[in-house]
């Protein structure tokens, strides 16, 4: 007995962002028979579980279908995961890092840790944050107003995770740090960017709003 594996077209994974073939791993079919005028068809919501060969989650994803339809035309709806939504705002450079740190994020805890220190190196830098070391620049955004305190030692944690990343002889991080660092990470990006961003985004339709009703 002969078993086919059917994979999909390349698609991006939802968790981990590579753009990959999903194998499809379950389908599961919905069918209306249609008819009129004495010409009959099926209809189907269609619906397949996908498995992402690079971090293993599974995707859920629907179509419709229709007989004679152009298999071109068959539109996916994915339905879960839902695509995360990344923190607004970002600096072009900043989302780079960001994005390249997600990429590993479910592949390797561990590399995962060194980008998103990586991400903080570049965000000291892009607040022109003074000191020879990271601590030091933080300690600095965080004088200069730049982050509260608060995040300051939210940010020592994620330095010392990403030393014990970086570092084979302080040990390993396991999975179940990755959403510590990724809470803390976000903190930070929606702290420094996302809010500074929302606010004028919120007094730009204010001030159109107001133009509009001179
Ligand atoms: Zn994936």
């Amino acid at each position: 007995m002969s078993s086919k594996i059917k994979v999909t077209g390349l698609i991006q994974c939802q968790r981990c962002y590579h753009q990959i073939r999903m194998e499809i791993v379950a389908e599961y079919s919905k069918t209306n028979p249609q008819y009129e005028s004495g010409v009959t068809w099926d209809e189907s919501d269609n619906y397949e579980l996908l498995l992402c060969p690079v971090c293993s989650s599974v995707a859920l994803r629907s179509y419709y279908w229709r007989d004679y339809m152009e298999p071109e035309n068959v539109k996916f709806h994915y339905l879960y995961p839902v695509e995360q939504e990344k923190p607004l705002g970002l600096p072009p450079e900043i989302q780079k890092a960001y994005d390249a740190a997600i990429k590993v994020k479910y592949i390797d805890v561990n590399a995962y840790a060194v980008l998103v220190g990586r991400v903080l190196e570049m965000i000291c830098k892009d607040r022109n944050a003074s000191g020879s070391t990271l601590n030091n620049k933080l300690k600095n955004l965080s004088a200069k107003g730049e982050i509260p305190n608060k995040l300051v030692k939210v940010s020592e944690n994620i330095r010392h995770l990403r030393n014990i990343g970086a570092h084979a002889s302080l040990g390993e991080l396991t999975e179940s740090e990755e959403p510590l660092l990724s809470s803390l990470l976000r903190a930070i990006l929606e702290y420094v960017y996302s809010a500074p961003y929302l606010a004028q985004e919120a007094e730009e339709k204010l001030r159109i709003l107001k133009d509009s009703n001179q």
